[in-house]
């Protein structure tokens, strides 16, 4: 089967490397010269909305996914007209827009930070007193690992909160005093068969996911699968998806909805029997979906701005390394380690975390990783 991709980093090429296992073969649409996924299958270079993008894919592709919400939806509408392409345009402009996304999450009855849409400085102004301070000033489209983001910490702070995200539009958020923040994924095949992944705990630092650990077991379980449920029927979603959620203690309230795989659940890829990567090609292939259970207690530590060496990485029981092949740039993400544990009762687990924190320069994060659910 050939699978069409619209994107070619490094979500588009671990799709690719979880599809070999599967008789699949891809081709990657994306305007980058030295796309990371290229190596993996074809690759058409060409900017988004030129018309051979569409037709490259159409000519190629047996079904089309993507692997980020940055892309325009007319894309995917022009190519959903031909041939399946899963997750839908409709699933896109739910999530590609905060403002659609927040207000899609209320309709549902899912609590979110309370929001309100800011197209100038004088809706800024009246946002802040409905909203309340301190509150996040956050563009609508294409924000990412916290860029189109400003803290406002108080009234002051409006007209620079402005100035350096105008003239796009935005919506202000109050900001969320979380116990915690959790992601939950789940694959939904075309059937409307769901497999949901156990919660992971993620820890972010300058608005970069930075370590990630999967939950056994844990309390809230349901309750997130129920609120993901809901998302999924609305938009008769398929393929793999992620609600990234702030745990307030009595109730979660839902921050952002991402149409695709996630930077969250790469600990899947050593941890359970099917990684997201391959849940979500079978459900977008509507094949039965595999087991989602832990396998394993995994952590996953992001690698931002550079690879440390794979020797040292060796001599960590039970790490893996991830190299994307990417150029190292500050603030980039270019891998990521797995550390698994060797059953329940590993007691070497943690202090191997523990030793790749300290090995990234992520120090601070371990404190939080003793605090946290996962090491209760
Ligand atoms: P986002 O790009 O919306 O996922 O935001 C990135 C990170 O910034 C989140 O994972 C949180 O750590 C933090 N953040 C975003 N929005 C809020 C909010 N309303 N209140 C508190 N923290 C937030």
């Amino acid at each position: 089967m050939k699978i069409g991709i619209i994107g070619g980093g490094q979500l588009a090429q671990m799709l690719a490397q979880a599809g070999e296992s599967l008789d699949m073969e891809f081709a990657f649409v994306a305007p980058e010269k030295d796309a990371c996924a290229a190596p993996f299958g074809q690759h058409f270079i060409y900017p988004y909305l030129d018309p051979k993008a569409k037709e490259s894919l159409q000519e190629w592709s047996d079904i089309v996914t993507y692997e980020f919400e940055s892309i325009p939806v007319a894309l995917v509408e022009a190519l959903e007209a031909e041939l399946p392409v899963h997750p839908s345009s409709k699933a896109l402009t739910l999530a590609s827009d905060r403002l659609n996304e927040k207000t899609m999450f209320n309709q549902q009855g899912i609590e979110t930070a309370k929001f309100a849409t800011v197209d100038s400085l004088e809706d800024l102004q009246k946002a802040a007193k409905e909203v309340g301070l301190p509150a996040i000033l956050k563009t609508r489209r294409d924000g990412y690992d916290g860029k189109g983001q400003v803290v406002i910490r108080d009234e002051s702070q409006l007209i620079s909160a402005w100035e350096t995200l105008s003239p796009v539009a935005c919506i202000l958020e109050s900001m969320v005093n979380f116990k915690r923040e959790v992601s939950i994924i789940a694959s939904r095949n075309v059937d409307g068969d769901i497999a949901f992944y156990p919660l992971a705990e993620n820890y972010h630092r300058e608005g970069i996911l930075r370590l990630s650990l999967s939950l056994q077991n844990d309390p809230k379980q349901q309750e997130a699968e129920e609120i993901i449920r809901k998302v999924m029927e609305k938009v008769n979603y398929v393929g793999t998806m992620a609600v990234e959620l702030f745990d307030l203690g009595d109730k979660f309230a839902a921050n952002e909805l991402s149409p695709r795989v996630h930077n969250s659940g790469h600990w899947s890829m050593d941890g359970t029997i099917a990684s997201q990567f391959k849940n979500h090609l079978l459900a977008i292939a509507n094949k039965p979906l595999q087991d989602t259970s832990i396998q394993s207690p995994t952590a996953m530590v992001n690698l931002i701005g550079g690879i440390p060496s794979k020797d040292a990485v060796a001599e960590i029981p039970n790490a893996v390394l991830y190299d994307y092949g990417k150029e190292p740039k500050p603030g980039r993400k270019v891998g990521h380690i797995n550390i698994c544990a060797n059953g329940d009762q590993d007691e070497d687990f943690i202090p191997n975390v523990i030793k790749v924190l300290d090995m990234v320069g992520q120090q601070e994060l371990i404190g939080e990783l003793l605090k946290s659910s996962f090491y209760k």
